[in-house]
């Protein structure tokens, strides 16, 4: 017999918040079972390994027994989708446990993805399937292992509940954890319905828990509203900055406190493409890598217009001016970084401008051609060691060698004016350019693998993911560029 698992649960927003919220039960997986954990996201909830060993944590997370303290619960919001206005959406699939006490104090909400039908399900069948709960789980603390806000994830279960999409999948719950899941979209769906009083306390409560230095300023709605401006400007530079892309930027996948959520069709740029579409549902292209900075300032300006109760116009076009000059900050403080600059020249935008023509012209990946910079050494005799990145660089194709050989001699010349030598750059740059991350074709190979009720790859993507700008020369091959392949997969939002 289990031992009851003991969770801290101090449940503030059904407290605080009790109209945007109903109360729900998950509805049991058929034939569920763990596959993994996350050891950090345990730690941080200060769990242990006995906690999962010894009690009933396996069912709880898979939705069959409700947590003792919990307050179970999917809320409402609303959002703009592919730029048009949807007055009425909300957690569909995704029920809330309550809010838990952690390690130091920390607030974390828990919630089931994939655990059954909620009031906000619409068409929906609540689930969600195998494929894109791996995605999700190994992205959420891969991204954090980046250094990239998200919101992260405790555990995965799979099952043999058969769910229909375009094929029939199995159905697959992660627990995902936040400090909090709040939207954009909350506070569209109170403001478009013209309810004054629940914005107004939900603007209270965000102030409360996630922003209390601004609460303390003279003007705390303009000073909360210029928080998540700079929150979401320095998201989208790291986006940007990994070659991340979300593909589905509508405003209720905009997290408040500058999370990245609700990972959908998500890819990591292989080759460097700046139109890089990864959702194929997205025709146009809204949603592009290259067109993510732009659309990060569109949704603020969808949560900027709920704030005009509180703020003039000139208000919330000053807040929103914030955003271009805290985005190109971070973005090029985090280059400056990956070059392995000391210190950044004016001239540098160049520099960095022609590197990143080379690589999209010449079409090699991205993150591999930034980890090889550190292959390059000033020391003439250990010119052969940059080797690598000119296989990577110019490879079968032969394109425009000259390009990429005026280039180094321009990036050498530039590293002299460093005040670091050799070693310590690259130990520097090495923290920057991320050897291992969570491409497409890596996580295709674990789910196949899972599909056939194998898991392996998946505690070696987490593992190796863990740890993305270490050597581990062990694992090398995680770190191959994509094969073509890999590329081309199709991922659609239909998870
Ligand atoms: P997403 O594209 O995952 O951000 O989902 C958009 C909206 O559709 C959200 O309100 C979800 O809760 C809802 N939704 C997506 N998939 C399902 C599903 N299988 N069952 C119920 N609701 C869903
Ligand atoms: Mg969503």
């Amino acid at each position: 017999m289990h031992k009851v698992l003991s969770l801290k649960f101090d449940n503030h927003l059904v407290k605080h918040l009790p109209f945007q919220s109903q109360k729900v039960a998950p509805v049991p997986l058929i034939g569920s079972h763990l596959v993994t954990v996350s050891p950090a996201m345990l730690a941080e909830l200060g769990l242990t390994k006995d906690d999962i060993n010894q009690t009933n944590f396996n069912d709880i997370v898979a939705g069959k027994v409700q947590a003792e303290g919990g307050a179970y619960h999917a809320q409402v919001y609303a959002g703009h989708q592919f730029g048009q206005f949807v007055s009425q959406l909300g957690d569909g699939r995704a029920i809330s446990m309550g809010e838990v006490i952690g390690k130091n104090g920390q607030r974390w909400d828990l919630q089931l993805k994939g655990a059954g039908i909620t009031p906000y399900s619409r068409m929906g069948d609540g689930r969600a399937v195998l494929r894109s709960s791996i995605r999700e789980y190994l992205a959420s603390e891969a991204m954090h292992a980046l250094g990239i806000p998200t919101t992260r994830a405790l555990s995965l279960v799979a099952s043999d509940l058969d769910v229909h999409r375009e094929q029939i999948e199995k159905g697959a719950v992660v627990t995902r954890v936040a400090q909090s899941f709040i939207r954009f979209g909350h506070f569209e769906y109170w403001f478009h319905h013209g309810k004054k009083a629940e914005l107004n306390q939900l603007a209270d409560y965000c102030l409360t828990e996630y922003f209390p230095v601004c609460r303390e300023t003279e003007n705390p709605h303009l000073a909360m509203l210029e928080t998540i401006v700079k929150n979401t400007a320095e998201l989208v530079a790291k986006w940007q900055v990994y070659g991340f892309t979300h593909g589905v930027m509508n405003t209720d996948n905009m997290s408040i406190l500058g999370l990245t959520m609700d990972y959908g069709p998500f890819a990591f740029l292989d080759d460097y493409q700046p139109g890089f579409i990864c959702n194929q549902s997205d025709h146009t292209g809204r949603y592009a890598f290259d067109q993510q900075p732009s659309i990060g300032l569109w949704n603020l300006n969808a949560l900027a217009i709920t704030f005009s109760d509180w703020l003039s116009t000139d208000e919330i076009r000053e807040a929103l001016s914030q955003y271009e000059p805290v985005f190109i900050k971070t973005y090029l403080e985090l280059m400056q970084q990956k070059l392995g600059l000391s210190r950044w020249l004016e001239t540098d935008q160049k520099l960095l401008g022609e590197w990143l023509a080379i690589l999209q012209k010449q079409g090699v990946d991205y993150t591999n051609a930034f980890r090889l910079l550190n292959t390059v050494y000033l020391a003439d005799e250990r010119n052969e060691q940059c080797q690598p990145l000119f296989v990577l660089l110019v490879s079968d194709k032969a394109k425009d060698h000259q390009q990429l050989v005026n280039w180094l001699a321009k990036y050498r010349l530039r590293l002299q004016q460093n005040d670091w030598d050799d070693e310590e750059r690259i130990a520097l740059q090495n923290q920057y350019n991320a050897k291992y991350i969570l491409r497409n074709y890596l996580a295709q190979q674990a789910i196949e693998r899972a599909e056939q009720g194998d898991y392996s790859e998946i505690e070696a993507l987490q593992n190796i993911l863990a740890n993305p700008f270490a050597e581990q020369p062990q694992w090398h091959k995680y770190a191959s560029p994509s094969p073509e392949w890999g590329k081309t997969l199709e991922i659609s939002c239909s998870s």
